[in-house]
């Protein structure tokens, strides 16, 4: 199959490729489409043959759940039931977050199939915010089913062309809505009553933090159990392996922690790039990027985080990545977990 890119730089080409996205959609087709957070693969929640499509193009097993998108705030209604005693804070999080990088765990509606949820009784589902997506779920109409655009178990791809180099030749149509501004995906929270406040446990960190949630519930963060997790994951984002680059990784703790192999040729994937944290001059690394440059921000790391991973996977002169440890704070606690997954392979 050829795969197509669908620009969206000029008001016409918009159109255009709004118009091609829609009418994929509708005819039970899989779109890889731009969101805030990382691409997503697309295709009509609500058609077990089109979501299929998608676990096929991605080679993801069928007991890992996909991502719903709502077009407009109230159609949550439409896929998820929301239990009378977590009513307050489910419109509190919608009011506040959406649209944007927060996806929420809620017991799912008869309508979704369970090919969407991974045989599970809830279903994971989000607002997105990007003009072009907006434009086209506006259009399509009904809720989508986006998980993120990459081959199972890979790194999750930021722009059209990180698309394109993982699912050439599997998917029809890539609609380029330029580099995502957030690049990490959401925030998962499973919301369920609780004693005094209801319970947030974030199944999977992301842009939206601790910090923005605990004013609305009591937020707790879910154990990883790698061996129950890979056989039946509550949030399978959370599978070993996950995020991974083809080289191999290694994720220090201290700069003393580092010993190199004879002949290797190592990148070092520093935080903020200063010499005072003591991994830059801890050793001659052959190449360094840094995450976030001069600043030390989290945001802006978690932004550049795969645009610098697929950056380091390429580079022929490199044969293995060792990266910092990421501050275990705010978006850094989305970075260190999947520098801690990819680093399994290492
Ligand atoms: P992706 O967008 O590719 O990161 O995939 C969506 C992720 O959402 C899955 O891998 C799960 O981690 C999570 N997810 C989706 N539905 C559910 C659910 N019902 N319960 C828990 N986690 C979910
Ligand atoms: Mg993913």
């Amino acid at each position: 199959m050829e795969t197509v890119i669908a620009r969206t730089q000029s008001e016409v080409d918009t159109n255009e490729a709004v118009r091609s996205a829609v009418s994929a959609l509708q005819s039970g087709e899989v779109v890889a489409l731009p969101t805030e957070t990382v691409y997503g693969l697309a295709a009509d929640a609500f058609s077990p043959a089109a979501v299929e499509k998608i676990f096929a193009a991605k080679d993801r097993p069928s007991f890992d759940p996909l991502i719903v998108h709502v077009h407009h705030k109230d159609a949550i209604r439409d896929v998820a039931e929301i239990p009378e005693e977590i009513k307050k804070a489910v419109v509190q999080l919608i009011e506040t977050f959406w649209p944007g990088p927060l996806t929420l765990v809620l017991p799912k509606k008869p309508a979704v199939s369970k090919a969407v949820t991974g045989g599970l009784d809830t279903v994971a589902v989000r607002q997105c915010d990007h003009p072009v997506f907006h434009r086209i779920i506006r259009n399509f109409g009904g809720p989508l089913a986006a998980p993120s655009a990459n081959l199972f178990g890979r790194m999750s791809p930021t722009s059209a062309q990180a698309v394109m180099d993982q699912l050439e030749g599997r998917i029809p149509l890539i609609i380029d809505g330029g580099a995502c501004s957030r690049g990490l995906e959401s925030t998962i929270l499973k919301i369920e009553p609780g004693e005094k406040k209801p319970l947030f446990t974030v199944l999977r960190p992301g842009p939206i933090t601790e910090v923005e949630l605990k004013k609305f519930g009591k937020v707790v963060f879910a154990e990883r159990n790698a061996e129950v997790e890979d056989s039946s994951p509550e949030a399978p984002g959370m599978l070993e392996n996950h995020y991974a680059p083809n080289k191999p990784l290694r994720l220090l703790t201290s700069p003393g922690d580092f010993s190199p192999e004879n002949g290797k040729r190592y990148a070092l994937l520093s935080y903020r790039g200063q010499a005072k944290d003591g991994y830059l001059e801890s050793y001659e690394w052959d190449h360094i990027s840094v995450l976030s440059p001069g600043s030390g921000r989290v945001a802006e790391a978690g932004t550049r985080f795969f645009h610098v991973l697929r950056q380091l996977d390429a580079m022929e002169e490199i044969d293995e990545i060792i990266s910092e440890p990421m501050p275990d704070r705010g978006v850094g606690k989305a970075l260190l977990e999947k520098l801690k997954k990819a680093a399994v392979k290492g």
